[in-house]
């Protein structure tokens, strides 16, 4: 069994009363782990280490001795700390394994997650240089480039033409140190550097570059008011999306004081409606393109003609962030963040999907491992006392599992991780389910609404849906004759069956459906809960919108295979001893026959016939999932009275963008 190691480290500051401590935790996974497992939060992820935060006085903090004694520290560490895995890295080593098997295990280094600045630390580059490639500082995404390799420096050191100096002006490289991976058989660093998500894309190139030149490129276009006048109606576009289960609700006016990686892929989700209209059609199909590229790469699996879609996502991002380079990039593009984007597609060939292995999973393991024990220290030297704290709870995970296994402890709790207040309300809304693999389903919720009526008729008067009856008889007709060459909707209304019995009216439905890239449970099982309701937690009413089977088009792929429809009631009635789950649905319409070309996402109408809407009854095992619709408000500005909030938005707007970005599984179906 080959056993790669997966490393990553990672700055972090604690802050207390007393002041700040900084601290530089090392993490280590295996590669044996499958990334759902890593990505649960289950021990997988492991603090092996701190790592040492040297300090000087002031006059030799940037003397080039101490920033080598640093630099030469920090490699040191590393390789020390792995050096009791060393010997197994090429003599196998028996190990009996979790279960019950002894096998010959040989353990190799594996990918190491790091973001920039620490990336140019641990290749020995110099800052501003990739750390994959020898492409030139000021012209990154250049075409004259190789790859790196400790065979490439190690030609260039013992050439013996080439200065210290020379090496760091003209190759980038910091000759007077070895990196840490030159120690371990198998490894070279420029290899090892995996792909970061978190950092290259979500929070560098989607929000530090182009959120921040789209704002600069407003400010930079139009005078002061009109440029607020702009600014201040995306914020309020971004208001306004209407709820959905696991989507961030972003107050107007975002002033966020320092952005989150959750700020950030939320915003991603609702950005490009809110811009479109307002900035160069270019502008949004740049910003498109990067998104669509990052929704590929996170999938959980890439097949070759992901591949094919990953390079086209990018070719489309470079040429269309051209737009930029005249007013906000003059200097052009060379930056590494937004550089490595370059080398995913290598990255994935070589390594598989890195979904999972980016540092999202250390900045939710610091609150376990540093700032939690961090509280629980004396404060007095505390490294020691957050290693014991760290290995202790280890241990108490261990003997849970264990005793679980005996039979001796049953464990019914959620996994325990800190949920943010402002989200707790979510929380039933969406997330994993400890399901097996099974077909998608959608059921309604365990109990009925009790304040209503029971009988058809009276129902229809009291929700005000006075074409409920006679919809439901038309369903039940084409249900009961499926072969019937003449439409419900022409059946005279003497001949459509009669339903007698009690109907039972239901706030929500709850859609489970296998989404491996979001994040799900063990089976890759994810749920979620749709939403119907005359008033939700108090407020004004929600009613979410569904995809339904498109039953005419069965082999299509994507949107053209689905329809999006708005439910107005989830019921459940009997009829001759069988139990129908159906829902009274308002249907949308696509506009044309492709995704809108600007933001790569479907449009659609609601459907009016006769001036009313066009509703119909359907059954609940023709709905895949909650949809997530935009308004599209082109160049047209919102009103800006209080009264209009998100929970109007789906009654407002006249044309809609299917968001296909507001998870990983409506990215794959919705395309
Ligand atoms: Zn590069």
């Amino acid at each position: 069994m080959f056993a790669p190691i997966v490393l990553g480290s990672d700055k972090t500051t604690v802050s207390v009363a007393t002041g700040q401590n900084d601290f530089y935790p090392l993490y280590m996974s295996l590669g044996n782990v499958h990334n759902s497992v890593r990505r649960a939060h289950r021990n997988a992820v492991a603090l092996i280490g701190f790592l040492s935060v040297p300090k000087t006085s002031q006059d030799h903090a940037d003397g080039a001795d101490f920033r080598k004694f640093r630099r030469q520290l920090f490699h040191s560490s590393l390789e020390h700390i792995l050096s009791s895995v060393r010997p197994y890295m090429t003599t196998p080593r028996v190990t009996m394994c979790e279960d019950g098997h002894y096998r010959r295990v040989v353990y190799g280094l594996g990918p190491y997650i790091a973001d920039y600045p620490e990336q140019a630390l641990l290749a020995c580059i110099v800052q501003n240089w990739c750390a994959k490639c020898t492409a030139p500082p000021n012209d990154l995404d250049g075409d004259l480039t190789g790859q790196r390799s400790h065979v490439h420096t190690d030609t260039l050191l013992h050439s013996g033409e080439i200065t210290l100096q020379e090496l760091w002006d003209d190759y980038g490289i910091v000759g007077e140190l070895l990196p840490f991976t030159t120690a371990f058989p198998r490894a070279d660093i420029h290899e090892l550097l995996s792909p970061d998500l978190l950092h290259q894309i979500i929070k560098g190139t989607f929000k530090d570059h182009l959120v921040d030149w789209v704002t600069q490129w407003i400010k930079q276009t139009y005078p002061k008011a009109q440029a607020n006048r702009i600014l201040a109606d995306i914020d309020r576009r971004i208001a306004v999306v209407p709820s959905f289960p696991g989507l961030r609700h972003f107050h107007e006016g975002r002033g966020f004081k320092q952005w989150t990686g959750n700020d950030s892929k939320g915003l991603m989700k609702v950005y490009l409606s809110a811009i479109s209209g307002h900035v160069p059609k270019q502008m949004v199909k740049a910003v498109a393109a990067l998104i669509e590229f990052c929704y590929l790469v996170r999938r959980s699996i890439i097949d070759e003609d992901t591949l094919v879609q990953i390079d086209a996502a990018l070719a489309q991002f470079h040429e269309h962030r051209e737009v930029f380079r005249e007013d906000i990039r003059p200097e052009g593009f060379s930056l590494p963040r937004q550089h490595s984007l370059v080398h995913y597609h290598f990255m994935i060939t070589q390594y598989g999907a890195p979904n999972g292995l980016c540092l999202s999973i250390t900045e939710s393991k610091h609150i376990k491992a540093v700032k939690k024990p961090y509280r629980r220290s004396s404060r007095n030297k505390p490294l020691g006392q957050m290693l014991v704290s760290n290995q202790r709870n280890d241990k108490l995970a261990a003997a849970r599992v264990n005793f679980q296994a005996r039979g001796m402890l049953t464990v019914n709790v959620a996994p325990s991780d800190p949920v943010d207040d402002a989200l707790s309300r979510e929380v039933n809304e969406t997330g994993a389910v400890e399901e097996p693999l099974a077909e998608a389903e959608v059921k309604l919720a365990k109990t009925y609404v009790r304040n209503l009526p029971r009988d058809l008729h009276m129902l229809s008067v009291k929700i005000n849906q006075p074409r409920l009856p006679l919809l439901i008889r038309q369903f039940l007709y084409t249900t009961l004759n499926p072969d019937s060459p003449i439409p419900a909707s022409q059946i005279q209304h003497e001949d459509l069956p009669h339903i007698s019995g009690k109907i039972f009216v239901y706030n929500s439905a709850r859609a489970v459906f296998y989404a491996p890239s979001d994040l799900s449970g063990l089976g890759g099982m994810r749920h979620e809960r749709i939403r119907s309701t005359s008033s939700w937690y108090g407020g004004a009413p929600r009613r979410d919108c569904v995809f339904v089977a498109n039953t005419d088009a069965p082999d299509a792929v994507g949107f053209s295979g689905l329809h999006v429809a708005r439910v107005f009631l989830f019921f459940s009635f009997a009829h001759l001893d069988v139990a129908y789950q159906c829902a009274l649905v308002h249907w949308f319409s696509a506009v044309g026959d492709s995704p809108d070309e600007e933001t790569g996402m479907w449009m659609v109408n609601p459907d009016f016939r006769g001036g009313r809407r066009a509703l119909a009854v359907i059954h609940l095992d023709m709905v895949l999932r909650g949809a997530h619709l935009l308004g599209a408000a082109g160049s047209n500005f919102l009103p800006t009275d209080a009264t209009f909030d998100f929970s109007k938005s789906l009654d407002s707007f006249h044309t809609f963008y299917v968001n296909k970005y507001v998870d990983y599984h409506a990215h794959e179906v919705a395309f």
